[in-house]
Order: structure tokens, then C-alpha cells, then sequence
């Protein structure tokens, strides 16, 4: 398939602006600046987003060599010498039309997957178990948006025999738009459940938008058992259906599940006939999921027997990725998922997100069942490589030395045949301060290399999930206008998450400032270099020469404060301070009567640039204060405007915080600041069902033991029993950040899905909890103190404080691990 421009152009129904079109043959579809391959051969998109227009990305594209473009604006052509402009009225209906098209081109079965839950599982499942009958294309990930299904489709290509593509929808009107890039032939519907619901009037109308996806399909496969499926699917006459259902008559009908501690076997009829099958899992969704694909297993003709054998060797689909402290100060990211390019691209911008470290180390194993020839895949695997700052690679596998010569010559590398053969090794390879990426193939077990790795850690962690820390910072996007800048709180270690990390994403996520509490954190960020401006809210004296050394920006806030920092300017230049206005807080800030001085000050003062004037509201969240926050607004914009008519220009005006953007829109000015929303928290309840839980701390169970009622349980023998009872002992404490409040049965820790109360009072370093009645826990098992099954409201409402000192008070020993889903 070759796609010249002027070919695309006539596909998208485009027209082209440069008179003369430059010869360039399209192959990869470029909709982000930071992930550019091969630019040559990119096309860029520009998509005016709610906060973004990628037509101010197009410099920086063609800078880095891209030169084919397709835009919805008029451009200045002779700024990008030799380059295509293909004008379109909408950018993504043309990314929608090219990939339509491009699937047209193929005659093979295609899978389309949609449901509530278990998209992205059955679709790796189905991959498993059917790569030893096809060469198989499928969405990377769980690459299911309204650009993700374009970008999977768009890697079809001729040497494919089976396509498998998940398609996931927030709104109405979206799969209409996707359904037919797609265009399955065989549909599976996994489930229906509450996931965006509240993008939708009602149950009923979600799933009547996603049966749109089986449009072209000539068979559907879904499970009878959802009423409300069976309802929306009863009125599509022409549909073809193969169903499965644990509770009555069905093309599968399931006759038996049985778990044991190592499978679940499941026994069923398929067409007067019966079959069993055992899989390596016992929970409900594996076990819901498993039977989706043995339908479409036995749908493509599939015998029982392989059936079954392939079911018992499926493997667990890693769906995160995660990092985490390793030895020798690395840091440590191990992605497990099946390796391909995408997920290699994928995980690599992972490593340069979350990576602190100068020095940057892949460690990658042959890529295994890939459809291309493996010459091919592994020039292109290099120039993915090469594409990013790489100081090593470590190549695991008989293959891959065949990246070498297409690398980089400044890149180091080691080839091994085997994981052992590295790991005897391990030593001489000296790891130090660098960043780790494990990307290996299941077989070749880097879980091994992983545990070499691995610090030997406190068990107890706080897990950051950063895929909702993104889904928030969008939700809260939504509120803005176009024009309005976000300014991101980082203050206290990001309240908790652990500040270079969280201010790293924020930077790629291109937001425009970061605050933090003190210089000493703002250092550290430019240190980990973090080039976002940053402003300081408490400025010191001692911290003065390195707001200058590290282009810290502070928050001038009194007459004194204004004063002894003038006695430090540097005698050129400019720098930039912001002015923080008392309008209700009584905190912090100038007020009205220092207005004269203020100006006075100001206006012999050239070298200071005044960035931006702020003021902080004391009660947003709260509807009995609103008369309230409003005359701190109506003060705050007062002194603003008497401010810049003495200045003579208009630094940026802010005022909104969490809370604030939530309830007062209308107070946006130039910008607003986000706190605690960022981690899923609204204070005023207003949002919290739109937002993600970010945080959970996590711990192990360290002993059981019985104990008798007659005994007691901790110091000072606090924890008396009612009963002869199994006491665990967790490996948290409140030197970890377990408030010693909450001992004594004020709160309950979740283990395996059920509250066990905390007995006697919680120790330095553990605490004890009773697991009577949790026959199940066991001697390693997790604990959750806080996070999406048990929010965490209710730990700080029994340590009588709120979430905010909660976050705050965890320790540092606690490991905090980043992942993304
Ligand atoms: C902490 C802080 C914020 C953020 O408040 P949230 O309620 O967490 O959103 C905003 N502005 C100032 C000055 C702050 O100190």
C-alpha cells in the first residue's frame, strides 16, 4: 500500500494549498510532536483541541524533519520550505476518512471488541490463542479512542490474516464515527457496567451505541446473561448471534465452574456437544473473559482439544506500566507486555516521562510472533530506539543482535543469548544511577531480571496511578476556555505523590506553571530538569539567591518581604515575581492600604517583571460561603486593576483553586490553580463521581497468628478480644503514615475485598488487625489502607482530619510506584 500525497488528498477529500506537491510517500500518521519516528514518511495531523492547537506544533514538527501536514487554517507556506499542506475542514473526520479507506484496502476476518469491562483482556486473549493460526494485527494496548481505533487500524498490512481491534466510547455520535475504520466481521460484546454513564441519558442508549459497532458484522458473540444486552440485541433482526450463557439454553451453555487453588475448569455444551476447558485463573472476570474467546475460538472453526490446550497456558495481560526504585539508585521499569513496536514506542516515552536519571538503559528481548519479516521489524525497532535517548541497550534472544548495526553508533550494547546468561553477568555490567527498561517477551521471564533489580524494599507502598492523575487533569481541562493557563500545585512533594515525578508528566502534558511551598522543592525540580516556570508561595531570605540561580519565581507578598528581596536583584534583567493580594484568607498577602507604597515601589523598580497577581479564596467548596468568595473576587479584581493601571501592562490574573474551577467558571481570569483535584479529590462533592482515585497505600500481611481470648494483642495490651480470634500483623505503621489515632477498632483495613479492624493500637512500624472472619487472608497477603475500594474520606474522618494531612503525612520510606494503565 503506498500512499502518495496526492493520493491522501483525494482520500480525505483535502485540498492541497502548495501549488506544486513534493514528492513524499506517507507511511506512519503522526498526532503528537513527541512521538515522532520516521518523519520522513509522517504525515502530522493538526487537531485544534479544547486547550491545544496543533498547528502551533507544526515549527517544531518540521523542525524535526516532518513535512507533510494536514491542516484546518491557512498557513504560511514559505516557512516550511518543501513541504505539503493538505487543507481539510476537520482534521479528524480526515484521519477517520484515510484509515476507513486504508481498511477497505484488506479482505480478512476482523475482531471488534466493545463492552463496559475486559476490552483490552480478551482482545490479548484472543491474540494468544490464535497467533499459532494467523499472522495477526491488533490495537496495541488498550489504543481504543476515537484516535486510538484510527492509529491501530492504520497498521494493517498485506502480510496480516486476522485483525483484532477494541473500540471504547465516553459519548453518543463516537462509534458511529469508528465502527466503520474497524468494519468487523465478528463482534464481540463483552459486558455492560457503569463505566461512563455519565455520558449517556440512560443504560439502555449505551448499549444501543455500542451495538453500533457490529454494523458489518456477521456475528455477534456476547453473553445472554446481561438482561439489558439481550433487550438492546433482541431488536437487531438482521444480526447473527452466538451467545453463551451460565443460566440457561445457549449456543455455548456453560454447565459447570468449578475453581481449585491453581484453575477454574469450565464445563459447557457447544451444539449438542460436550467441552471443557481449564484456565490458569479463578476470578470471575478471567473466567467471563476466557468464555468470550472460547466462543470466538469455536466460532473460527477451532477444535475443543486445542481449545483446551491453548486456554490452560493463557497468561496474565500486563496492563500497567510501572516504575519503581531499584538498586544503586536505577530505577526500574518492567513491561511484560507482549512485545511489538507500538508497545515498545509506547513504553520508551514511559521511560523518558518518569525517568530522573541522565543515563538511560533498554534491556529487550527478541520480539516474538511478529507478523513482519524479522530484518524489517528490527530496522525499524532501531530507528524507535534511536529516535530516543538511549545509552545502552542490553539485547536478550538469538535475533536480536540484528538491531545493531542499524543503532546508533553512539549507543553501548551487550548481546546475550539467554536471561541466564545476563544475569551471570549482572555483576560487570555495573548498574548505577541510571533508568532501567524491561521490555521482554513473557518467555524470556525478565521478571527475574526485575528481582535482581529490585531494591529489597519495605513492603509498603503508595501507588500513584497515573493514567487517572491524567483523566482528572482533563476533566478539570474541560472547565477552562481556550485561553485560560493551568497552574499545577506541586507543593509538598505533590501532596504526597512525590513532586519530580508528577511535575515530569505535567510537563509533557504542556501545562503552563507549576507551584510549590518552598525553594528548597522548586531546586529540586530544576535539578531534575523540570523547565516549567515555577512559583515559590514562601519565599525566604536564606532561598533568595537561589530563586535567581535556579529561575524560581516567589510570591511577593508583604511590604517587608518586597523590600529585603530588592536588596538582592541582580543589577541587570528582569525577574519575575508574582504579587499575592489578602482578600479574605487572612494569610498571606498585600492589602488595599499598601497600594501607595506598593506602586511607589514598583514603578522605580524596572528590573522586576510582575508575572502574575493572585489571591486565594478561603471556602470555594462551599455553597453557605459563595456571598463570601464573591467579595473576595470583587476585592481581589479591585486591587488587580488599580495594580496594572499603574503598570502599564496586565500580568496574569488568578484566583480559582480546586474547588473554584469546579463551582466559579466565571472567575477563570488568565489562569487558575489545581490542587487536590489532580488526585481525584473534590472537597465540595461535586464532581468526585467524574474524578479517579490517584493514590492507594498498600501493605502485606507479615504473620497470622491465633490468639486466644484470654490474651491481648500490642502494647499496654490495648487490643482485648471477644472472642478466640486470627490476628495479622501488616507491615504499616505510623511512622509510615498510619495515623496512631486510628487504632483500637476506630478503622478497617481491606484485605481480599473485606474489612478487617484494626486491634490495639497501631505501633511504630505495624499494626495488628483481625482476619476472624477472613478465613481466606494469608501470610503475604495485600492490604489496602486507602485507595478506590476504600477512599480515603474514611481514614481521615477517623483520624479527625482530612484527606490533604492524610496524603501529606506519608513517609518517606514509603516507596511510591508510578503506573500507568
Ligand atoms: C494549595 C493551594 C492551591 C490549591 O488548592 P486546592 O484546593 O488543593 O486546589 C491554590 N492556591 C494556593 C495559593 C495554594 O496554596
Amino acid at each position: 500500500m503506498s500512499y502518495t500525497i496526492h493520493k491522501i488528498t483525494a482520500i480525505v477529500d483535502g485540498t492541497l494549498l502548495n501549488d506544486t506537491p513534493f514528492d513524499y510517500v506517507i507511511e506512519h500518521l503522526l498526532t503528537d510532536t513527541r512521538r515522532i519516528l520516521s518523519a520522513s514518511t509522517s504525515l502530522f495531523f493538526a487537531f485544534k483541541g479544547m486547550r491545544q492547537d496543533g498547528h502551533d506544533f507544526m515549527a517544531a514538527a518540521y523542525e524535526k524533519g516532518v513535512r507533510n501536514f494536514v491542516v484546518t487554517q491557512q498557513i504560511e507556506a514559505t516557512e516550511y520550505p518543501e513541504s505539503n499542506f493538505i487543507f481539510v475542514s476537520n482534521a479528524h473526520q480526515a484521519i477517520h476518512r484515510l484509515v476507513r479507506f486504508h481498511r477497505q484496502q484488506f479482505n480478512i476476518p476482523v475482531i471488534g471488541i466493545t463492552g463496559s469491562n475486559g476490552k483490552t483482556v480478551v482482545k490479548e486473549w484472543l491474540f494468544q490463542l490464535l497467533h499459532p493460526d494467523f499472522r495477526i494485527v491488533r490495537s496495541p494496548r488498550s489504543y481504543n479512542s476515537q484516535l486510538g481505533v484510527p492509529l491501530s487500524v492504520w497498521q494493517m498490512q498485506a502480510q496480516h490474516e486476522l485483525g483484532i481491534f477494541e473500540a471504547g466510547i465516553s459519548t453518543t455520535g463516537e462509534m458511529e464515527k469508528v465502527s466503520p475504520i474497524i468494519q468487523c466481521n465478528i463482534g464481540v460484546f463483552t459486558n455492560i457496567g457503569s463505566a461512563h454513564d455519565e455520558g449517556f441519558p440512560n443504560r439502555k442508549t449505551k448499549i444501543e451505541e455500542k451495538l453500533r459497532l457490529f454494523g458489518a458484522a456477521q456475528v455477534l458473540i456476547y453473553c445472554s446473561d446481561y438482561p439489558e444486552i439481550e433487550a438492546a440485541v433482541s431488536t437487531l433482526e438482521h444480526l447473527q448471534t452466538l451467545t453463551w450463557s451460565k443460566h440457561q439454553a445457549a449456543d455455548l451453555t456453560i454447565k459447570s465452574i468449578e475453581s481449585t487453588a491453581k484453575e477454574t475448569l469450565i464445563a459447557a455444551t457447544f451444539q449438542q456437544k460436550n467441552i471443557q476447558f481449564a484456565i490458569p485463573f479463578q476470578d470471575e472476570a478471567s473466567i467471563e473473559n476466557a468464555i468470550h474467546c472460547c466462543l470466538v475460538l469455536l466460532h473460527l472453526g477451532i477444535s475443543p482439544d486445542t481449545i483446551a490446550a491453548r486456554m490452560q497456558e493463557l497468561e496474565t495481560v500486563a496492563m500497567r506500566l510501572e516504575s519503581r526504585q531499584g538498586i544503586s539508585n536505577c530505577l526500574i521499569i518492567n513491561d511484560s507486555y507482549n512485545s511489538d513496536l507500538t508497545s515498545l514506542s509506547m513504553a520508551l516515552d514511559f521511560l523518558e516521562q518518569q525517568s530522573t536519571h541522565t543515563k538511560h538503559t533498554l534491556v529487550l528481548s527478541d520480539i516474538l510472533q511478529s507478523g513482519t519479516a524479522s530484518e524489517a521489524l528490527y530496522r525499524s525497532l532501531a530507528q524507535r530506539i534511536n529516535e530516543k535517548i538511549i545509552h545502552r541497550l542490553i539485547g536478550i534472544g538469538q535475533e536480536i543482535d540484528k538491531l545493531k548495526p542499524h543503532l546508533h553508533s553512539s549507543t553501548q550494547t551487550h548481546f546475550f543469548a539467554h536471561t541466564q546468561d545476563f544475569l551471570d553477568h549482572f555483576e560487570a555490567l555495573h548498574f548505577q544511577s541510571e533508568a532501567i527498561l524491561l521490555k521482554g517477551a513473557r518467555a524470556f521471564q525478565f521478571e527475574r531480571i526485575a528481582n535482581r533489580l529490585a531494591e529489597r524494599i519495605h513492603q509498603t507502598i503508595l501507588e500513584v496511578n497515573i493514567t487517572a492523575l491524567l483523566y482528572n487533569l482533563n476533566a478539570f481541562s474541560q472547565y477552562l476556555k481556550p485561553k485560560t493557563k493551568m497552574m499545577v500545585m506541586v507543593k509538598a512533594a505533590a501532596y504526597g505523590s512525590g513532586s519530580v515525578e508528577i511535575a515530569r508528566l505535567l510537563e509533557f502534558q504542556n501545562m503552563d506553571y507549576l507551584a510549590v511551598a518552598y525553594a528548597d522543592e522548586g531546586v529540586e525540580l530544576r535539578k531534575a530538569g523540570i523547565q516549567l516556570p515555577i512559583m515559590v508561595l514562601n519565599p525566604e531570605e536564606s532561598s533568595f539567591e537561589a530563586h535567581f540561580q535556579y529561575d524560581l519565581e516567589p510570591e511577593i507578598y508583604s511590604m517587608p518581604l518586597l523590600k529585603k528581596f530588592i536588596r538582592y536583584l541582580p543589577d541587570q534583567g528582569n525577574v519575575p515575581i508574582h504579587l499575592k493580594i489578602e482578600t479574605g484568607m487572612n494569610r498571606l498577602g498585600f492589602e488595599a492600604q499598601d497600594l501607595p507604597d506598593l506602586l511607589a515601589i514598583l514603578n522605580n523598580e524596572p528590573r522586576l517583571k510582575i508575572q502574575s497577581i493572585f489571591s486565594h479564596l478561603a471556602a470555594s467548596e462551599a455553597p453557605n460561603h459563595d456571598t463570601f468568595t464573591k467579595q473576595q473576587v470583587e476585592r481581589f479584581t479591585n486591587i488587580y486593576e488599580r495594580i496594572c493601571a499603574a503598570l502599564n501592562y496586565r500580568p496574569l490574573q488568578h484566583i480559582l483553586n480546586t474547588s473554584g474551577i469546579i463551582r466559579f467558571p466565571e472567575y477563570q481570569f488568565d489562569m487558575v490553580r489545581l490542587g487536590i483535584g489532580l488526585y481525584g479529590l473534590d472537597n465540595g462533592k461535586d464532581i468526585q463521581d467524574q474524578l479517579q482515585i490517584v493514590n492507594s497505600l498498600k501493605a502485606r500481611i507479615s504473620q497470622i497468628k491465633d490468639v486466644r481470648l484470654s490474651e491481648s494483642v500490642g502494647y499496654g495490651r490495648k487490643g482485648q478480644l471477644e472472642r478466640d480470634s486470627r490476628i495479622a500483623t501488616v507491615s504499616i505503621g505510623y511512622a509510615d503514615g498510619l495515623p496512631r489515632s486510628v487504632g483500637n477498632g476506630r478503622y478497617s483495613l481491606l484485605i481480599r475485598g473485606e474489612l478487617a479492624p484494626i486491634v490495639g493500637n497501631v505501633c511504630m512500624d505495624m499494626c495488628m488487625v483481625d482476619v476472624t472472619d477472613i478465613p481466606l487472608a494469608q501470610e503475604g497477603d495485600e492490604v489496602l489502607i486507602f485507595g478506590e475500594q476504600l477512599p480515603v474520606d474514611r481514614l481521615a474522618a477517623a483520624a479527625r482530619t482530612i484527606p490533604l494531612e492524610i496524603f501529606t503525612g506519608i513517609t518517606q520510606r514509603v516507596k511510591r510506584v508510578y503506573f500507568q494503565e
